[in-house]
This record gives C-alpha cells, sequence and structure tokens, in this order.
C-alpha cells in the first residue's frame, strides 16, 4: 500500500513516567484520520498531529450520539518488536457496530494498513515495562450539523494511541462487584451489542451508584426480566460452576467481546467445558451456596482476564473462592497475555506483527 501523507507535530510532547501509566489518560503525538462524504464516500486519509476535532455545537453527534468506537492493544515483545492482537477482528466488529448506528462501512484492510502505518510513525510510545502497551482507540463519528433528529450524510474516522499501564495497579486482584437490579443497560432490539456511546451514558448512574457503595464494576442483568446476568461495564462475565464456563449468549444485548472469543477458543482447546446459555442470579447465588460457584472473572481487552471477589446483590453479598484468583482465571490470564506479549507461541494466528 503507498504511503499516508503524514503532516508531522511541530513539537513533541514527553513520554509518560511507564512506571506509573494509568488507562487512557496520555495521548501520542499523532492521529489517523479519513473523511466520508455520500459523493466521494471515505477520502482524504492522512496521519496529522493529535489535537481537537471541527465540531460545531449543532452537529448530530453532540446531540443525538451518531458515533461508534472500538478498542484493542499493540504489545511489545521480549525482542522489542511490536504485535496487534485480533486487530481483523476488532475492525470487523467496529462495521458491525457501523451498521447498526446507520455509519457508512470501512474497508478493513486499508484501514489496518493505515492503523500500522500510524503505529510506526509512534513506535517510540509502545511501552516495554512489564503490562503496559499501546492501546489503539479507532472511533467513526458523524460531521453533519443539523438539529432534526436523522441520520449524517458526512463523517469523520479517527484512530488515535495512547500508552496504558497494567490494569491492575496493585497486581492481579480480584474485584467487587454490584448487580444492578433498578436499571439496566440494553435491552432485546437495543443498541446493546455495539460499542456506541449511548450504551455507556445508560451505564453511568447505576455505576457512580456503585461506587459510592464501594464496588468499581457493575454487572447488568437483562432489560426485561432482570434475572439474567449479561455483562459488566466494558466486560463480558465467566461463571465456572462444577468445572464447566459459563457466559451469557450472544443474542444482541451484549457486546460480543474479542476476548470473550479468545477465552471460548482457549478453554475448548484445553478440553475444558464450556457453556453459552443464559444464567440467572438466582442460579449464580445458589451454586454459591451449594459451592458449586468455584470462579468469577471478567474478561476484555483493557483487564484482559479481571477475578471478581465479591458479588453483591440486593442484600446479598456473596464471597467467590475466599476472594482468591481462580486457577481458570490464573490461567486464562497467563495463556492470553503469553500470546500478546509474544512470550510464547501463537497457536490461533491472532497476532499481526507491526512491519
Ligand atoms: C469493549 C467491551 C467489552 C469487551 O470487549 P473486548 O473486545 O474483549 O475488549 C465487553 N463489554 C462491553 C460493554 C464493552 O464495551
Amino acid at each position: 500500500m503507498t504511503q499516508i501523507p503524514i503532516t508531522r507535530a511541530k513539537t513533541l510532547k514527553p513520554h509518560p513516567d511507564e512506571s506509573s501509566l494509568a488507562f487512557g489518560v496520555a495521548f501520542t503525538d499523532h492521529m489517523f484520520n479519513m473523511d466520508y462524504d455520500p459523493d466521494k464516500g471515505w477520502h482524504d486519509p492522512r496521519i496529522e498531529p493529535y489535537g481537537p476535532l471541527p465540531i460545531e455545537p449543532a452537529s448530530i453527534l453532540l446531540h443525538y450520539a451518531q458515533m461508534i468506537f472500538d478498542g484493542h492493544k499493540a504489545y511489545r515483545t521480549p525482542s522489542g518488536a511490536i504485535q496487534l492482537f485480533r486487530p481483523q477482528a476488532h475492525l470487523a466488529r467496529l462495521n458491525r457496530s457501523a451498521r447498526r448506528m446507520c455509519i457508512p462501512e470501512i474497508d478493513e484492510a486499508f484501514v489496518l494498513e493505515a492503523m500500522e502505518q500510524l503505529i510506526v510513525l509512534e513506535q517510540s510510545w509502545v511501552p516495554t515495562a512489564p503490562g503496559t502497551a499501546l492501546y489503539i482507540r479507532p472511533m467513526i463519528l458523524a460531521m453533519d450539523r443539523c438539529l432534526g433528529v436523522r441520520v449524517s450524510n458526512t463523517y469523520r474516522l479517527c484512530i488515535f494511541l495512547s500508552p496504558v499501564g497494567p490494569y491492575f495497579a496493585e497486581g492481579f486482584k480480584p474485584v467487587k462487584i454490584w448487580v444492578s437490579q433498578e436499571q439496566v443497560r440494553a435491552f432485546p432490539g437495543g443498541l446493546g451489542e455495539a460499542k456506541t456511546p449511548a450504551n455507556y451514558a445508560a451505564s453511568l448512574f447505576a455505576t457512580e451508584q456503585a461506587r459510592r457503595e464501594g464496588y468499581p464494576q457493575v454487572l447488568w442483568l437483562d432489560g426485561m426480566e432482570r434475572r439474567y446476568v449479561e455483562e459488566v461495564g466494558a466486560m463480558n462475565i465467566w461463571f465456572v460452576i462444577d468445572g464447566e464456563l459459563t457466559t451469557a449468549p450472544l443474542q444482541g444485548t451484549i457486546l460480543p467481546g474479542i476476548t470473550r472469543d479468545s477465552v471460548l477458543t482457549l478453554a475448548k482447546s484445553w478440553k475444558l467445558p464450556v457453556a453459552q446459555r443464559r444464567i440467572t442470579m438466582d442460579e449464580v447465588i445458589a451454586a454459591n451456596r451449594q459451592g458449586r460457584l468455584q470462579e468469577v472473572f471478567g474478561c476484555g481487552t483493557a483487564a484482559v482476564i479481571s477475578p471478581v471477589g465479591t458479588l453483591k446483590y440486593g442484600d446479598q453479598v456473596i464471597t467467590i473462592a475466599d476472594g482468591k484468583v481462580g486457577p481458570v482465571a490464573s490461567r486464562l490470564y497467563k495463556a492470553l497475555t503469553d500470546i500478546q506479549y509474544g512470550r510464547a507461541d501463537d497457536p490461533f494466528g491472532w497476532m499481526v506483527p507491526l512491519g
């Protein structure tokens, strides 16, 4: 592919201290942009200095949230090379979100190449400290100005990058999760399976409520009956009951996580029993009471695997695996991060080396 035109930043930013990187607060010097209009289609791909976007007060985006995004990571291997984890799967999901939000699809192969060129330019920003990575955030925004509620004609694709630290500042530790009984994030026919801002707006109130009670994350139940477990804020959720790994099925209300899919693939390759089925909170509580609930963990790009030590459901607070990290979560975390950081073979062809 031809080189994407680059306008270089006049001054380069100092890099943050790698030993204290937080999630998503530092951004690199450049971003990739491309525009869409109905006549030209997607056009004018370019790499430019990272900076503000031209968004007017009357933008459809600001009022009606016609926008999608995705997120994945580039990792530094022991030899210093850089590799991306399943970028094709993430771009395919970006296009699925696009269809749901009436946004024109992108050419996935072209955008992957453009993304790679951006990361090559910014390679000094890929951190090397243990547990760190370069987070890649592609997004597509409606650019029309109009106060009528309608689909935009023009769009901007923007990809920007953020060096991120390990998700667990104090190491791989179980988290406390609050089950939302009043509010729901999604419902059949809604937007639940798209990575689009409305889903996160819907989650804010309950998440704040949980945070005030000392629970950093919310577990969402289904929107119809509020009985079936769906997912966590930005993670899919797994229960290990009698040795079987169980997670909610993809029926349109949860995000089809790439990490979820990777967990399924690994567990099957290890011949562990797995089930994608609807599971109620009552079943989870009963299994815990009977000593059959062995582990609970979330999975997503940011944390990879996040063990759950405590679940609060109404008045009931249950402790899982004595609040310790279970063997399935540990094994998955090690297997996934060993592949991502190039410390182990990549039997499923997940990694894409840069350059
Ligand atoms: C992004 C996200 C996930 C996890 O998806 P990954 O592809 O594994 O990062 C799960 N649930 C929600 C709501 C998300 O936004």
